[in-house]
């Protein structure tokens, strides 16, 4: 029919048209198709072809699958002017899919072959976040340090260092650490110690917690850290493996949690987007922002899973307003920043 037919562009529009904030983007799993092409033509050698990096429509990987294509994607990006080119790449596609503030996290990272160390990888996300607000994208962009589970607390507490370093150095780009990476690697009281440090220090800290099931004592030791975020949070409220004193614990303390619906269809660890803990903390009224993890090897976009949540959970156009609106109230930067993006949103604030 016609009528449906006009439709859908519409919809389509009114998402990325609705402004945004991204809280919970990985920079290495954010590079977009075009950019791998761009990173592969300069590194023939190694034979990657695109379908290793992302995962196309209607298809499924195993979440190690996934934490695989993320040690590939590390393989085209090892030099400075690599991540550089990416972090430029990645944030001029959330402008123009109408995100006007994003807060992107990667781990320091050094490779022998080119020279790069941990610090020139956080200074040149930093050199891409400073050349886009230069080149005026119209995005706010801040960057949290990951400390990947795998590096244990050794490499744990070297990016806390490189935190608190640029925290000092980075004129309020540097706001927090995320802690991520595959989430049966290492045990959470192994990052305890750094994490108390950059707490601390004034860091802010967002947290991946309750990712896979049968993890309740390490999520009430991080809880226990009062994380100003929660990454996913699969498992603290399914019927299985939930547990109603974690679910009361979040909800006491109103810890805010970042929801990425593609990111955990695509690696299984939520069997549809209806069955996802979107509905329960949303239903609830709890503080949730819609986010999209890696919107490159997921294949999204943040206007498409805003789509995703509203068509799903049959949320009206002003109900997916007010879930962006709210949003900015968990961002990391300062109150000013708050109150500059409310104006922005006031602006553009269409009749219902
Ligand atoms: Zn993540």
């Amino acid at each position: 029919m016609m009528m449906e037919a006009e439709e859908q562009p519409r919809k389509t529009a009114f998402y990325s048209k609705l402004p945004k904030v991204e809280l919970h983007a990985h920079l290495n799993g954010s590079i977009s198709s075009n950019t791998i092409k761009k990173l592969i033509a300069k590194k023939p050698d190694l034979k990657i072809h695109g379908q290793m990096t992302m995962i196309d429509k209607g298809k499924k990987r195993t979440l190690e699958e996934c934490l695989h294509m993320f040690q590939i994607i590390h393989l085209l990006t090892t030099s400075p002017e690599d991540v550089l080119m990416v972090t430029k790449d990645v944030i001029k596609e959330f402008a123009d899919d109408g995100v006007k503030y994003l807060e992107l996290r990667s781990t320091p990272r050094g490779e022998n072959t080119t020279g790069m160390t941990k610090k020139t990888y956080v200074e040149s996300i930093l050199e891409g976040i400073k050349q886009s607000k230069e080149e005026n994208v119209d995005i706010d962009v801040r960057y949290l340090i990951s400390i990947d589970r795998r590096g244990g607390p050794s490499a744990a507490k070297e990016a806390v260092k490189l935190a608190e370093e640029f925290f000092l150095s980075a004129e309020d780009t540097v706001l927090g650490l995320d802690l991520s990476g595959d989430p049966a690697a290492g045990q959470a009281k192994d990052f305890l110690e750094p994490l108390l440090e950059a707490k601390k220090s004034g860091l802010k800290l967002a947290l991946h917690l309750s990712e896979i099931p049968n993890r309740k004592t390490e999520t009430q030791v991080l809880l226990n850290l009062f994380p100003d975020r929660i990454g996913h949070g699969t498992f603290l409220s399914s019927s299985e493996e939930g547990s109603s004193d974690l679910v009361d614990f979040v909800r006491q303390h109103q810890i805010p949690l970042e929801l990425c619906l593609t990111s955990n269809i695509k690696s299984q660890t939520v069997p549809s987007y209806d069955q996802h803990h979107f509905g329960f903390w949303y239903s609830i009224a709890h503080p949730a922002v819609i986010c999209t993890d890696d919107k490159g090897v997921f294949a999204t976009r943040l206007s498409q899973e805003y789509q995703l949540a509203a068509e799903t959970f049959h949320l009206t156009q002003s109900q997916v307003w007010d879930l962006s609106y709210e949003s900015i109230n968990y961002i990391f930067a300062s109150d000013s920043t708050k109150a500059d993006l409310r104006k922005k949103w006031s602006h553009l604030k269409p009749h219902f």
